[in-house]
């Protein structure tokens, strides 16, 4: 049989880091929504495949036959942790990335959607940051295994469309935060960190501690509305050049306001103090989302107070069993 003959394999959509904060709301927004409710859908966790090694990604690959991949894997952990693991943020998320891209062309997939992120770009740059900015210069210190790590990506997409003609393209989320986040205090980031310390400080009557000035400014986006706009990505946006999911500007906040979030959520009591001797990382990455809202000028956000609340209020239900 040629292959014109071949009827198109139904859509389905294979998700690596099923498991995570961003896999646990596009698993609940694919539930809900429905948005490519044809396809089969398959959400894996580490335990189904170790995706640093070859073999095992293969087979998993072998096994599902997706047709799509949302790649989200990774090695990822707030600033903290980025500081202290760089070597190893660089190979778990080069090798993974090397592994997923490769077992997908091998399986024949037509369409990538993998996840770089606004803290890969060169830290000395002019704002806001566009899409075309990645390769412009060094990444902040703070986090270069990561960054160039995922910088690659990138190259790899180009690449493999070069080469084999997939659409292979990537999405640069902003900070993200929600439900199913790693609340770990040493190792997360930083709306989960704050959430998970304002808790303990609620319980033990003692006030809660901000690491650094304060000062610096994040533009956060909730994993809920992310995982939307990466179903939108999957089965709209055609291009290999990657795309800001980001809240707009104006919505960038300081990391003092990130917090006064948190406890008026909490209703916490116990006041604020700042630890500057810990600290502040980059300054800002202030990224435009001019691109997305181009493709997509009915897109809506959710009110941040609201998404930190939904936050806080899962983590408090969710105790025993969180990531923490
Ligand atoms: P997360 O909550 O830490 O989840 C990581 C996922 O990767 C988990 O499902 C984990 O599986 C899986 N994983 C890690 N190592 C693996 C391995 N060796 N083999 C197989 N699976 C492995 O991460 P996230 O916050 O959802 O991030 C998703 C993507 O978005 C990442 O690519 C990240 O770089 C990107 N991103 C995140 C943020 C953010 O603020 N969180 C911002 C920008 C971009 P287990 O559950 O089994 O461990
Ligand atoms: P980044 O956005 O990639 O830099 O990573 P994070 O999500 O870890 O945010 C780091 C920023 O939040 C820095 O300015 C930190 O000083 C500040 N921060 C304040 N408290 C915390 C905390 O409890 N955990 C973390 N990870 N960062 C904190």
């Amino acid at each position: 049989m040629s292959d014109q003959d071949k009827a198109p394999r139904p859509m389905k959509v294979l998700v690596t880091g099923g498991s995570g904060l961003v896999g646990r709301a596009l698993q609940q927004v694919v539930g809900e929504e429905g948005g490519a409710k044809d396809a089969e859908w398959v959400f894996l966790s580490s335990k189904d495949a170790d995706l640093m090694n070859p073999e095992e990604t293969l087979s998993a690959f072998l096994e599902h036959e997706p047709t799509h991949v949302v790649h989200l894997a990774a090695m990822i952990g707030g600033l903290f942790h980025n500081m202290r693991h760089n070597l190893d943020f660089w190979r778990h998320n080069v090798i993974i990335n090397d592994n997923v891209l490769q077992a997908a062309v091998k399986v024949g997939v037509v369409k990538v959607v993998s996840t770089l992120s606004t803290c890969i770009f060169p830290d000395k740059t002019t704002y806001p940051i566009d899409e075309s900015m990645i390769h412009n210069g060094p990444p902040h210190e703070t986090n270069f295994g990561y960054a160039y790590a995922k910088r690659m990506i990138d190259v790899q997409n180009r690449a493999y469309s070069q080469q084999f003609g997939g659409r292979f393209t990537a999405v640069i989320p902003t900070n993200v935060f929600g439900p199913h986040d790693n609340f770990n205090i040493s190792r997360g980031h930083v709306l989960p960190g704050l959430v998970h310390k304002a808790y303990c400080a609620q319980k033990e009557g003692t006030p809660l501690v901000v690491w650094g000035s304060g000062r610096p400014r994040r533009q956060f986006i909730y994993s809920l509305d992310l995982a939307r706009l990466i179903l939108w990505v999957l089965t709209d946006y055609d291009e290999i050049d990657p795309i800001i999911l980001s809240v707009g500007e104006e919505d960038e906040i300081s990391i003092k306001e990130a917090a006064e979030a948190v406890v008026e959520a909490m209703d916490f009591k116990g006041g604020i103090s700042f630890d500057t001797s810990k600290s502040d990382g980059q300054f800002m990455k202030t990224a435009s989302n001019a691109k997305l809202r181009r493709y997509r000028p009915d897109v809506a956000f959710t009110p941040f107070k609201q998404a930190v609340k939904e936050t806080c209020d899962w983590f408090a239900a969710n105790y025993d069993s969180a990531r923490k």
